[in-house]
């Protein structure tokens, strides 16, 4: 498929879409009705309806006993480590392996017109962004995921948490799972702007922000503080009326859920000339620029809402030099005898 159809190649040959990012119909002025429910399928679909599928199988086929859980156990850590780490080796691994190794779509819609394995770095262990994501997702935050998981069926085994049924609460847990995507867009900001101050952006972020052209692998590798306090998001439920369908929803949403951002292709050609979409650009900008989009890709326009927001355009460029002008000057203006003289 021509990918020139819906984006241009700069001199560099970096992809550009044709349309700048918007945030998700809620939000987009004037309010159109017809254009929030058109877009209720693409909410739904594949993305949040994969992560409660696979939170549906983890509770009901896949986890321990829950009087096993009510002990916190090696054994039963180590049978979550080993299902949390085939599920990430299966879909992570398989996307890399088909547009990354395989590369059965070659550069089309690929924003970065290079991939990681041409580009060896000193910043990455063994010099190769590949192998270096790939070690910190599969032996530092998914060891974690698995912590905040066992620690979370541990609550539910023993009635820690309130755990309401279906059967008679419906309606409270359908809503609490439609809030999940929400919440986690929320939640993500605030940590992500948190880890993107000076101090914890030097000793923290930073290692996740080593991948600028990011790529499947790199969607968990991050510093362990990072990894557990990302992760812990599930534990939310644990704070108000929830189940483990609804926690679990959230943990997969945020664990196998991070590769959107990282995918690094616009679009991805399926079958019969269709395309799906991998809402990765959002988060590509934010590994390219840093300092913008905070959030994920407009579900809450917080980025909006706070000044940060980049939707790939010229006019959005300028504005983001614009505050990064002003964000000088005002260090310059605190900081006088630390200026060289000009
Ligand atoms: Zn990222
Ligand atoms: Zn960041």
């Amino acid at each position: 498929m021509d990918d020139l159809r819906f984006g241009t190649r700069d001199k560099r040959g970096h992809f550009h879409p044709l349309q700048p990012a918007q945030p998700a119909p809620l939000w987009q002025r004037p309010f159109s009705l017809r254009r929030v429910i058109a877009w209720i399928p693409e909410f739904l679909w594949p993305w949040n309806a994969f992560h409660l599928a696979t939170a549906l199988l983890w509770v009901h086929v896949l986890i321990p006993d829950w009087t096993s859980l009510q002990t916190l156990s090696l054994r039963n850590w180590l049978w979550l480590y080993g299902l949390n780490a085939a599920g990430i080796l299966l879909f992570f691994g398989g996307f890399e392996l088909v547009y990354y190794v395989r590369r059965v779509q070659g550069r089309r819609f690929k924003y970065n017109p290079k991939f990681p394995s041409e580009a060896p770095s000193d910043v990455f262990w063994f010099k190769s962004q590949n192998l270096d994501n790939f070690l910190r997702t599969i032996f530092v935050t998914v060891p974690l995921w698995t912590v905040v998981e066992i620690v979370m069926l541990w609550a539910y085994a023993n009635s820690w948490a309130v755990w309401l049924p279906w059967g008679t609460h419906w309606l409270w847990l359908s809503a609490v799972t439609l809030a999940v995507p929400f919440v986690h867009e929320i939640y993500f900001f605030f940590l992500h702007r948190l880890i993107h101050t000076p101090f914890l952006y030097r000793w923290v972020h930073s290692v996740h922000h080593n991948s600028i052209n990011p790529s499947p692998w790199s969607s968990l590798s991050m510093h362990p503080v990072e990894g557990f306090f990302y992760m812990a998001e599930a534990w939310l439920h644990l704070l108000i009326p929830s189940n483990p369908v609804c926690a679990y929803f959230t943990l997969h949403s945020v664990g196998f859920g991070a590769i959107n951002g990282h995918l690094g292709f616009e679009k991805f050609e399926m079958p019969g000339e269709r395309l799906l979409d991998s809402h990765a650009y959002v988060h590509y900008l934010h590994h390219k620029y840093f300092e913008v989009n905070y959030g994920g890709d407009g579900l809450v326009p917080l980025d909006i809402l706070f000044g940060t927001w980049h939707d790939g355009s010229k006019e959005a460029d300028e504005r983001m030099k614009e505050r990064f002008r002003r964000k000088k000057a005002r260090q310059r203006s605190r900081s006088p005898a630390d200026t060289p003289a000009e």
